[in-house]
């Protein structure tokens, strides 16, 4: 152990949550355990490949050695943070096997977020109208249990080609209105380098593409993928953000904060995505240190997600009510920059939904009553003289607006008059007209009167208004 380590390592006599007696570590050199390559040759995925180490439950034993299982993978780094002789360590929980993965419920389903249905090109998700992800990888540093692309990642025969990387890039350069490229999988960051960089290199090139993010739980898996090297490169395509999920305060080891000091270092703005985990991290107190701990390594608390409904992840999912709970003990008792959004992505494709604890008690046109943490109810006076800014002639609301995904902003600027739910119109065509309730209350300027009511719409909910070259699909 007297190698000389690489000169970006920093002294692992920092203080860790590392258990004592690291047997991985045993007749292994510096130079090799801060190697990424070797981290990643060496993952652990048998019963033997923990011998000595970890003392398996029968249920995890029995996922260990059982077929048709989701890819085991561990690297030697991250099993050395599993505590042995704690069978509910968190760490332990996240990446070991249990055979309550094979109890399958009815409203699980392999693609619970429906992408696939939103995929226009073989690994490019267009879900948003100004971003998409691109599924670069389908291999990762570790394989989380809970995985919501379960479906592909760690398949084997489910890679990524250049062929598919040049379609994703060609749909995007086609398409104007994206701004915002996600590049996930997998993990985009054990990519090998030559090829990831091929590919920001072209997305950069794109001149509408104003920024492009990376999904990634490397920094977790991997710290010492995190090099000067790569830090360098990933740095040459600024605006370039980074989202790493973090599910532990146990995973923010010294080798860890390295790796996110080298990030924020190289001005990469870098957020947090944390899956909410029954047993795991579901205690308020838990989740206060690992924000903690984040925010005083530059990482921003991004989000806390719902655990998505994928196959066999009962025993890892909690109730909405918890996440609820976990933000209502954070808002007001921690800084607001370390409280990340509470979403639930929703099945079918409905996209992240933002769930809130309850703060407005009522609302009137005089008179907004809120509580605060603390449960003090007080009234914000509203103002009397205030006209309300108008989308209907605002020419940056009117220059601005999107084609089709407006959602209930809509409805608030007028542009709309009802969310119909699929089949609302074909079920209610008995020749009445739309109810009053549901005919616009504002009525429109006279200047602006060809750019409404259009007679030649079918569908009641619309109104029409002038065309937005700039958000054309094509
Ligand atoms: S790192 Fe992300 S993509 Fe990979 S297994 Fe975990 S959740 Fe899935």
């Amino acid at each position: 152990m007297n190698e000389k380590k690489p000169p970006h390592l920093i002294d692992r006599t920092e203080e860790a949550d590392v258990p004592p007696g690291n047997i991985y570590r045993h007749g292994i050199s510096d130079a090799d355990w801060y190697d990424w390559r070797w981290q990643l040759a060496h993952s652990l995925s048998k019963p033997s490949d923990f011998k000595g180490a970890i003392e398996f439950l029968p249920e995890e034993l029995q996922a260990l050695q059982s077929p048709g299982m989701f890819k085991i993978g561990v690297t030697p780094y991250f099993a050395s943070l599993i505590d042995p002789h704690d069978p509910n360590c968190p760490i332990r929980r996240q990446v070991i096997p249990n055979i309550a993965e094979k109890q399958v419920s009815l409203d699980e389903m392999a693609d619970s977020l429906g992408e696939e249905s939103h995929s226009p090109v073989p690994g490019l998700i267009h879900r948003y109208p100004d971003r998409v992800l691109m599924l670069i990888n389908s291999q990762c540093a570790g394989y989380c249990r809970f995985c919501t692309r379960s479906r592909l990642v760690g398949d084997p025969h489910h890679q990524f080609t250049n062929k598919d990387y040049q379609q994703q890039i060609d749909y995007i350069a086609a398409n104007p209105s994206v701004r915002d490229v996600l590049l996930s999988g997998g993990d985009p960051l054990i990519l090998p380098q030559h090829v990831l960089e091929s590919i920001l290199k072209r997305i950069r090139e794109i001149p509408h593409v104003e920024v492009i993010r990376i999904g990634t739980r490397v920094p977790v898996y991997l710290p010492m993928r995190i090099d000067p090297d790569l830090v360098q490169m990933l740095s040459r395509y600024h605006p370039l953000w980074m989202n790493i999920h973090f599910n532990h305060p146990k995973e923010i080891t010294p080798d860890v904060k390295r790796a996110l000091t080298m990030l924020a270092d190289a001005g990469i703005p870098l957020g947090s995505q944390t899956v909410l985990l029954a047993g795991i991290n579901d205690c308020p107190q838990t989740m206060k240190k690992l924000f903690h701990q984040l925010v005083m390594s530059r990482v921003r608390p991004y989000y806390l997600y719902q655990c998505d409904q994928v196959p066999g992840s009962s025993h890892f999912r909690t109730s909405v009510s918890t996440g609820i709970e976990i933000i209502e003990s954070l808002r007001g008792h921690t800084s607001g920059f370390a409280i990340p959004t509470f979403v639930i992505d929703a099945p079918e494709g409905g996209g992240k939904v933002p769930i809130f604890p309850q703060y407005l008690i009522s609302n009137s046109d005089k008179t907004a009553v809120v509580r605060n943490y603390e449960g003090l109810i007080t009234a914000y006076h509203q103002p009397a003289g205030y006209a309300s800014h108008d989308p209907l002639t605002c020419p940056a609301c009117l220059s601005a607006a999107e084609d089709s995904q407006e959602g209930v902003s809509a409805l608030l600027s007028g542009h709309k008059r009802a969310i119909l739910p699929e089949q609302w119109s074909s079920s209610h065509q008995r020749s009445v007209p739309l109810p009053d309730s549901l005919q616009p209350k504002r009525k429109v300027p006279a200047a602006l009167k060809p750019l409404q009511q259009n007679p030649d719409r079918s569908d009641p909910a619309e109104i029409s208004r002038k065309p937005n070259k700039k958000n054309d699909r094509s």
